[in-house]
């Protein structure tokens, strides 16, 4: 129903994402090994996990032979930018229901998502918290279409984040641990279920509260795995807080590994992991894979918010 091989070339979707060690003396002096899977480089739009969350529901999407796909999210979120491009690529139209009011002229990723036809309704921030997603997308947008929550999480978005997991198996002897950044924690409960028991998972999480531990449960149907954490301690203030501290990681790991890191979850996530690693709360002699979930296409709005004085820059080639 999707030729997906078809479209991986066409759209230079680079797949399976490669794996590279990092070598730091700190990692050589605690005898850790440090695998990053790239899934940033998988495609510069269709990020990460937004492409692995999606796949799935555009199988599905087209299988209910639906011809619009629409979700939420904020003026800056990385699922709003892939589902715009994805559909785009799919031969989908695409409805963006954005929390906030619109602002002139348009943020890149919101500019992005225009380009790609993506219509956008923005919702009021106290309207946009109201739970029932699926009964407000059709007062906002009664026609026909494919509904996908806010950050691209269901059962389809698990199912592509398994892939994740089984792809690493074929490119290296499966690590101890699985590190990455968690949202909504979708993309943890898919690499959770696919380890079935194995390795074991730590999740950062990006967002203050601890709801996320609770969502997990939830969407691996609480089956009993116990190889699997969520550390709260390195949101840096909250969901799309950063500090300088934060932003001169970025840029410095970025000097020195030529690997990019966005400020809302990646750079949080490995930052956390480092930390754990020095306060030698992993063993000698671990191997981890931190999974790199993408999300560079946000880079260019913080770095316009960032040249209007607020914070430091991210250095790189994101325009
Ligand atoms: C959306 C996103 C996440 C969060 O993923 P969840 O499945 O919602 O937990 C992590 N990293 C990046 C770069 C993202 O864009």
């Amino acid at each position: 129903m999707i030729d997906f091989q078809y479209y991986n070339k066409r759209l230079g979707l680079q797949l399976p994402s490669p794996i590279q060690q990092v070598k730091m003396p700190l990692l050589e002096n605690k005898g850790i090994q440090l695998f990053i899977k790239r899934e940033d480089l998988i495609h510069p739009e269709i990020s990460g996990n937004k492409w692995r969350k999606l796949k799935y529901n555009l199988l599905e999407a087209k299988r209910q032979a639906q011809k619009t796909l629409l979700t939420f999210g904020g003026a800056y979120s990385n699922h709003i930018a892939a589902t715009a491009a994805a559909g785009y690529h799919f031969g989908f139209n695409t409805v963006g229901i954005i929390r906030g009011e619109r602002t002139h002229p348009l943020n890149p990723t919101l500019s992005l998502a225009t380009s790609y036809g993506m219509k956008l309704i923005y919702l009021d921030r106290s309207s946009y918290r109201n739970t029932n997603r699926r009964e407000l997308a059709t007062q906002l947008y009664p026609q026909a279409h494919y509904f996908i929550p806010e950050g691209g999480t269901n059962t389809f978005a698990l199912k592509g984040c398994q892939e994740i997991v089984e792809e690493s198996m074929n490119q290296m002897q499966t690590p101890d641990y699985y590190a990455l950044a968690c949202g909504t924690g979708g993309t943890i409960a898919g690499i959770i279920q696919a380890l079935n028991g194995k390795s074991k998972v730590i999740g950062f999480s990006a967002l203050k509260s601890d709801f996320l531990i609770q969502e997990v449960k939830q969407l691996i149907n609480y089956q009993q795995y116990d190889n699997w954490s969520i550390n709260t301690a390195f949101h840096f203030g909250g969901y799309a807080k950063t500090t300088p501290q934060l932003i001169q990681f970025i840029n410095e790991f970025y000097n020195e590994h030529y690997i990019p890191l966005e400020p809302i979850y990646t750079a949080k996530a490995l930052f956390g992991l480092l930390q754990l690693v020095e306060k030698k709360e992993i063993k000698k002699g671990t191997n981890i894979l931190f999974i790199h979930t993408g999300g560079l296409q946000g880079i260019a709005g913080f770095n316009e918010s960032a040249k209007m004085g607020r914070q430091i820059k991210i250095i790189g080639d994101f325009h």
